[in-house]
């Protein structure tokens, strides 16, 4: 390994890929004399810590037992929103378990309220999430990317914990259960986003402006 004044490159530049790559060889040798599931999560962890390490992310997608697969792919479109033909009315597949339980709950109620739900967008893949950004930095730029796709290891889609309500007037609806329900906006400029958790059902989180933002 190259060596600055005595200390080892990778000391000084530990943000580097391949520094980065020698960095996690120790951490992988160690846990091979473990069980096998026990070092593909030891694995994960120690890749995850270097991504955090690399940027200021606030939260990152990693693979946790009974949790969604971050790599699984969801459905890539789907049938025609019923009540609005340009929407799609996906199905619910890859979200994690209570997401689903929670959106079946959900679309009962706004039924009840005489309101029809689709999902435009759900379950995403690591590899969907970028196909996504990628393809909003080729039509509006990155700057504009960054306002409304989060990169894979930050995406609530990816994490099975998201879904992309539509037409506006159900979101709305959804949005005026104030989290109730589990469901809660996030962004300020998606007025269709939205994310699960438990927690929610006490109240949602203060917006913010962006996914980025
Ligand atoms: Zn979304």
């Amino acid at each position: 390994m190259p060596r600055y004044r005595g200390i080892p490159v990778c000391a000084v530049l530990s943000l580097m890929a391949g520094c980065a790559a020698a960095a996690a060889v120790p951490a992988t040798s160690t846990v091979q004399t473990t069980a096998t599931a026990t070092a593909s999560v030891t694995a994960t962890t120690v890749e995850t810590s270097l991504v955090t390490a690399t940027t200021t992310v606030t939260s990152v997608v990693q693979t946790t037992p009974g949790r969604p697969d971050p790599g699984a792919a969801g459905p890539d479109g789907g049938p025609t929103c019923p009540v609005d033909p340009a929407y799609h009315d996906e199905d619910t597949d890859g979200l994690a378990a209570e997401v689903i339980a929670a959106w079946t709950e959900a679309e009962t109620a706004a039924a009840a309220a005489g309101v029809t739900m689709c999902v435009n967008d759900g379950k995403r893949s690591r590899a969907q999430q970028q196909a996504t950004y990628d393809d909003y930095v080729d039509r509006h730029g990155a700057a504009a990317a960054e306002q409304y796709v989060l990169p894979p290891d930050r995406s609530a889609h990816v994490a099975g914990y998201a879904v992309d309500v539509q037409p506006a007037a159900s979101a709305a609806w959804l949005e005026a259960t104030n989290g109730s329900l589990g469901f809660c906006r996030m962004y300020d400029n998606e007025v269709w986003h939205f994310e699960f958790a438990e927690t929610f059902r006490l109240g949602c989180p203060p917006r913010r402006a962006a996914p980025q933002g």
